[in-house]
């Protein structure tokens, strides 16, 4: 695995593997890397004949600063994890890299309702930094294929449009989240929880797919009610639970309203927030 932390050297790099025809796979990750991560590189690497994974923990994307602080920092394991899997080429950028000094460039781009539901009305600039970042990525790797979560399903939402609206030449890539045996998503912010919280944890995903077995038998907003309850009576803090359209992330009032419903939910787990969805139809 070639390492790269200067954006002129990555890209020298990869305009060879371009010239000769051969398409790239991305994964861009934060870090502290677990099996979810994995499962990104190991479809890439199935998928493409280059796979490029970047690690950056990005400033922007963090309204509070000692959330930024706080977020783990593994790099000597993450590099093993990915030779391990076959990843081709890691990207670990400086901020300057990424942000060179000077007025900083906004993304202008209208998430409409996108990026004001859910995570967006509880970590306000979260959406607009994440966006910027991907888009410097992209423009920096120019993948064939980017892939990225569902467990972060909105973010998959706000990315998808960015690239319809600004017609990026990459195709989005959704892979399923992967989960510890009990049903907990996997999260690099999971070494944080305390192990009576560790324990209360896997309630999410149960809550969850209760939801699912009775999607269609009650209305939504019953089901987010009692799931709301459920949550807080298992020693957790919801911070919400929606029944959303898929595509627009609005708020379901009636099952045959849609197509595709996805139930998403943020709780804090102690001093540790943490987000789940499923998806429902
Ligand atoms: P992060 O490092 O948290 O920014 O995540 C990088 C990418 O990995 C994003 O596309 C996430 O959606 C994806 N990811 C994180 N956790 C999981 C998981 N448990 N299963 C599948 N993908 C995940």
């Amino acid at each position: 695995m070639l390492l790269f932390k200067k954006v002129s050297t990555l890209r020298n790099h990869l305009e060879s593997y371009r010239a000769a025809g051969r398409n790239i796979g991305f994964a861009p990750t934060m870090g502290a890397l677990h099996e979810g991560h994995l499962s990104l590189i190991r479809q890439a690497r199935a998928e493409n004949d280059l796979v490029v994974c970047s690690i950056f923990v990005n400033p922007t994307q963090f309204n509070d600063p000692a959330d930024l602080e706080k977020y783990p920092r593994t790099p000597d394991k993450d590099k093993a994890m990915l030779e391990k899997v076959g990843n081709d080429v890691l990207f670990m950028p400086p901020a300057a890299e990424i942000y060179p000094p000077g007025p900083a460039t906004p993304l202008a781009i209208d998430f409409g309702q996108l990026d004001k539901v859910m995570e967006g009305k509880f970590r306000p600039g979260h959406f607009a930094g994440v966006a910027s970042v991907v888009k410097r990525l992209l423009d920096i790797v120019e993948p064939d294929r980017l892939y990225m979560g569902q467990k972060d399903y909105q973010q998959f939402a706000i990315i998808q449009h960015m690239i319809r609206s600004l017609h990026l030449p990459v195709q989005l890539i959704m892979c399923p989240t992967v989960r510890e045996a009990d049903g907990l998503a996997m999260s690099s912010r999971n070494v944080r929880l305390t192990p009576a919280f560790r324990k209360r944890a896997p309630q999410i995903y149960r809550t969850l797919s209760t939801v699912k077995q009775l999607t269609g038998d009650f209305p939504p907003s019953v089901l987010s009610s009692r799931a709301l309850n459920e949550l807080t009576t298992a020693g957790l803090r919801p911070e919400y639970f929606e029944i959303v359209d898929g595509a627009t992330l609005q708020s379901l009032s009636q099952w045959d309203k849609t197509t595709s419903a996805v139930a998403c939910t943020a709780v804090w787990a102690g001093e540790v927030r943490l987000i789940d969805n499923i998806i429902l139809k």
